[in-house]
C-alpha cells in the first residue's frame, strides 16, 4: 500500500464461528503492514489462520491515546492500519471511537468493513415488529444506575438492544420487569453463532423463572432485546392537536409540552403518540 492510499481500516471479526469473516476483510488483514488489536493474543491465532504477516499493536480501552497517536504517526508515514477488536464490529460497545476521532482529525482515511455484529445478528433472529430500535449496549452495573436507565427508556416504542454478560443476567432481566413490566416481549440470544447458540422468546415475567430453570441457560454472551412500549393512543383534543403540531414539524418533546399545555391531555400518551407518529412518519419517509 502506498503512502497515498494509507487508511484506517475497520475490519470485523467473528463473533464465535470461524467461518463469519469476509472475504474483504481477509484480504484487508493481509495487505495491511499493521493491525491493531484489542488483544493481541487473541487476535494472532485469527491472523496466522487467514496467513496474515502484519504486525499487532496493542489498542485497548486503557491505552486509547497513546494507541492512537502511534496510529497516526503510522498513516502518517504511509502504513495502513487495520483495527480489529475481540469479536464483531470495533467501536460498537468496544475501543475503537476515539481513534477513528483521532485519525479522523489527523485528516487520514477511514475505510469500514461491514461484518459481524451481535446486536444486528440478535436483532434479525428477534423477529420483533417494532421497524425502529435503539441500540443500547451495556446498562449500568449498579442497580441504582441501571433502574434508572431503564426508567428513561421504559415509554419508549423501539426495540431496545443490549449487551449482556453472564454474571449479570438474572440481575438485569429482573430489572427489565421492574422497569417495563410482564406483558413486554424479551428475547435472549445467547452464545450467537456458536456451538452452544439459544434464542429464546418469552413474555418479560416468564424471563425469570426460564433463567433460573437450568444454569446452563445463563452462561454465555448475551443480546436482550425487548419489544417497544406499545402505544397509548392519545384520544380526543389532546391527540388532535397534537397531531396538527407534528404535521407543523414540531419535534415530539415539543409538541407533547404544547399539546398537554393547551388542552391538558396526559403528558406520558401525549408523548408516546408524538414518538410513534415519528417512528411512522420516518419509516414511511424511507419506503
Ligand atoms: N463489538 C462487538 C459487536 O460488534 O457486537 C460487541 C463487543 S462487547 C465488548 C461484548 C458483548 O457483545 C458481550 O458481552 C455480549 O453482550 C455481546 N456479544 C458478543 N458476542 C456475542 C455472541 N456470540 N452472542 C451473544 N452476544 C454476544
Amino acid at each position: 500500500m502506498t503512502n497515498e492510499s494509507a487508511a484506517l481500516y475497520l475490519v470485523p471479526t467473528p463473533l464465535g464461528h470461524l467461518g463469519d469473516i469476509t472475504q474483504r476483510a481477509i484480504e484487508v488483514l493481509r495487505q495491511v503492514p499493521w493491525v491493531a488489536a484489542e488483544d493481541t493474543r487473541h487476535t494472532a491465532p485469527l491472523l496466522r489462520h487467514h496467513g496474515c504477516n502484519a504486525r499487532l499493536l496493542a489498542a485497548h480501552r486503557h491505552n486509547e491515546e497513546a494507541a492512537a497517536q502511534r496510529v497516526v504517526a503510522l498513516l502518517a508515514a504511509g502504513e495502513s492500519v487495520a483495527v480489529v477488536v475481540d469479536a464483531g464490529t470495533p467501536g460498537i460497545s468496544d475501543p475503537g471511537a476515539r481513534l477513528v476521532a483521532r485519525v479522523r482529525a489527523a485528516g487520514h482515511r477511514i475505510i469500514p468493513l461491514p461484518g459481524p455484529c451481535a446486536a444486528i445478528v440478535a436483532l434479525s433472529a428477534a423477529g420483533l415488529s417494532e421497524a425502529q430500535f435503539l441500540f443500547y449496549g451495556f446498562l449500568p452495573a449498579k442497580s441504582g444506575q441501571r433502574a434508572q436507565a431503564l426508567r428513561e427508556l421504559a415509554e419508549l416504542p423501539y426495540a431496545l438492544v443490549f449487551y449482556e454478560a453472564p454474571h449479570r443476567i438474572v440481575d438485569t432481566v429482573a430489572a427489565l420487569l421492574v422497569a417495563f413490566g410482564a406483558q413486554r416481549t424479551l428475547v435472549l440470544a445467547r452464545e450467537l453463532t456458536k456451538l452452544f447458540e439459544s434464542i429464546h422468546c418469552c413474555p418479560l415475567g416468564e424471563a425469570a423463572a426460564w433463567l433460573l430453570a437450568d444454569a446452563n441457560r445463563q452462561r454465555g454472551e448475551f443480546v436482550l432485546v425487548v419489544s417497544g412500549a406499545p402505544a397509548v393512543a392519545a384520544s380526543g383534543e389532546g391527540g388532535r392537536v397534537l397531531r396538527l403540531l407534528l404535521d407543523d414539524g414540531l419535534p415530539p418533546s415539543q409538541a407533547t409540552r404544547l399539546a398537554h399545555a393547551i388542552t391538558g391531555a396526559g403528558r406520558k400518551a401525549l408523548y408516546q403518540e408524538a414518538l410513534s407518529w415519528q417512528a411512522g412518519a420516518t419509516s414511511t419517509r424511507q419506503s
